[in-house]
């Protein structure tokens, strides 16, 4: 059976691993790299149609997003790494081309109950201690604002350093760029496992790599053992809207009551959402109707003057992958690394994690 070998091998091709394989290509041009990506396509997972947020603003583990931080320290390192993934990705859009029409400045967050409104400002001081800049509006505001209803609102938090973009369009310019610079993406061809530095494929090639690493989203778990992985499914709805950007929300506005975000992209309005537990790679068991139809409500009680009855749109699922202590970017052994587990966070974190395992890669091999 043939066998390649490779200085790194990344498993996973969705944000998280095309950006450590493209952090790998930047700093060790000259090595051979190689991505393995089960499905047909690069960034097809959770990378896919997600929020589009780039928000610091957000930087609590999974398990406290709507509860009091219990972890300062961690809230702190989360923090600090979404700040500085934001810069890069900002430079990169920048890099890349990306159009001004797929970006917006700032996220908000609206709240319709007061309770929702007071967790999140107790969660809001940590994140405002350590810089964030935040700017509260009351429900009077929401409108002229946002340009969204304030139909039951209390309020809303506006963070002027968040940002969006296109996920998606960004995990194509990595792709891109990975093969120019002669890395090799290996599509629809999965890791089944991996023996001490083989990694076996489900066509039963062998892939060698001096190091491993493991950014297989979802997917991870199946491969190595981390504690406390588990996903959580998400949902979006995108309608096309061209000519009708100027009733968009001016950018995303999360609603953490009604567990829900609307984000403009360019001609596009996505509504995305939803949190509904499973384990890793379950069946899905949930009618998939009702959450796209629910998305559907909101979006139409937030955005009441758009013409969606004739709009086209699309449906999109996926898993979050979750872990109880945040992000694991991590050296597991000798040569084996992991980088996943970065839940509501994944493309906000996508660049600085990606730095952060480089790091840890170089530090092992020195
Ligand atoms: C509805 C929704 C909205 C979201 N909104 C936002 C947002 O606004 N901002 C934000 O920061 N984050 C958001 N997220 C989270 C973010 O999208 C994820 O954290 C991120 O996409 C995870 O990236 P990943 O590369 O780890 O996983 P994925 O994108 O799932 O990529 C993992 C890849 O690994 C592949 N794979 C799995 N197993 C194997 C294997 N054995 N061998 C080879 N390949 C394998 C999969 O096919 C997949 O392509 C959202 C998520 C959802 C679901």
């Amino acid at each position: 059976m043939a066998r390649q070998a490779y200085q790194y091998a990344i498993i996973g091709g969705g944000i998280i691993g095309l950006s450590t394989a493209y952090a790998l290509q930047l700093r060790h041009p000259k090595s051979t790299i190689c991505v393995i990506e089960a499905g047909p396509e690069c960034g097809f997972g959770a990378s896919w149609a997600n929020g589009s947020m780039i928000h610091p603003s957000q930087a609590t583990p999974w398990r406290d997003s709507h509860a009091p931080a219990t972890d300062p320290a961690l809230v702190r390192d989360i923090y600090q790494l979404a700040v500085r993934s934001s810069a890069i990705l900002r430079a990169r859009f920048n890099e890349f081309d990306i159009a001004p029409r797929h970006r917006r400045e700032g996220c908000a967050k609206i709240y319709t109950d007061v309770s929702t409104l007071q967790t999140d400002q107790a969660k809001l001081q940590v994140l405002m201690a350590l810089g964030l800049p935040t700017e509260f509006i009351d429900s009077s505001q929401i409108e002229k604002r946002l340009n969204i209803s304030a139909d039951g609102a209390v309020g809303a938090y506006i963070f002027p350093n968040d940002h969006s973009g296109p996920a998606r369009l960004y995990c194509r310019h990595l792709a891109a760029r990975l093969a120019a610079g002669g890395a090799k993406l290996m599509t629809a061809n999965g890791a089944a496992n991996i023996e001490g530095q083989d990694i076996m494929l489900q066509s039963g090639a062998i892939v060698a790599a001096q190091n491993i690493i493991v950014a297989a989203g979802s997917g991870s778990a199946a491969l190595v053992n981390i504690a406390g992985q588990h996903a959580v499914r998400g949902y979006s709805r995108t309608f096309e809207l061209p000519g009708h950007e100027p009733d968009f929300p001016v950018m995303p506005v999360m609603d953490d009551a009604a567990h829900m975000a609307i984000a403009p992209m360019g001609t596009h309005l996505r509504v995305s959402g939803g949190a509904d537990p499973e384990p890793m790679n379950s069946p899905h068991h949930l009618d998939r109707h009702v959450i796209y139809d629910a998305l559907e409500a909101y979006l139409r009680q937030r955005c009441p003057g758009l013409p969606l009855d004739n709009a086209p749109k699309s449906d999109w699922t996926a898993l979050r992958p979750m872990s109880d202590q945040g992000p694991v970017i991590a050296c597991l052994r000798d040569g084996l690394f992991v980088n996943t587990g970065h839940g509501h966070m994944g493309w906000t974190l996508s660049a600085g994690a990606a730095d952060r395992i480089v790091d840890i890669i170089n530090g092992a091999a020195a």
